[in-house]
């Protein structure tokens, strides 16, 4: 089974109305060269758009706190999402 089947089995409770995770872009495009967030997440969430700006597919985050620890430069504001919302694992 490839990670994109494993993902599939996860079930997520999107919050449309916020983030559980914010990037400070003025951090990351004058401190930040190694990209860390890039390469670390395990579901692939983040990504630089046309602008040069980092971003995070945030609604199919699976919670772990991989890239809050990764990024040295801390740009990153990073909590669980709200009550109700975010990953539900369906085999542990
Ligand atoms: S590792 Fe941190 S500072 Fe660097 S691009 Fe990612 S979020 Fe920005
Ligand atoms: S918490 Fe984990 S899954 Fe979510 S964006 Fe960060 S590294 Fe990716």
């Amino acid at each position: 089974m490839n990670i994109e089947a494993k993902l599939g089995l996860d079930v997520f409770q999107i919050d449309s109305e916020q983030s559980h995770i914010l990037i400070d872009q003025e951090v990351c495009q004058s401190r930040c060269t190694i990209r860390y967030c890039l390469h670390v997440c395990p579901a692939d969430l983040y990504e630089l758009n046309e602008n040069g700006e980092m971003t995070v597919d945030y609604e199919g985050c699976l919670e772990c706190g991989t890239c809050y620890i990764a990024c040295r430069e801390d740009a990153l504001e990073w909590h669980y999402p709200r009550a109700g919302y975010g990953v539900q694992y369906r085999f542990g």
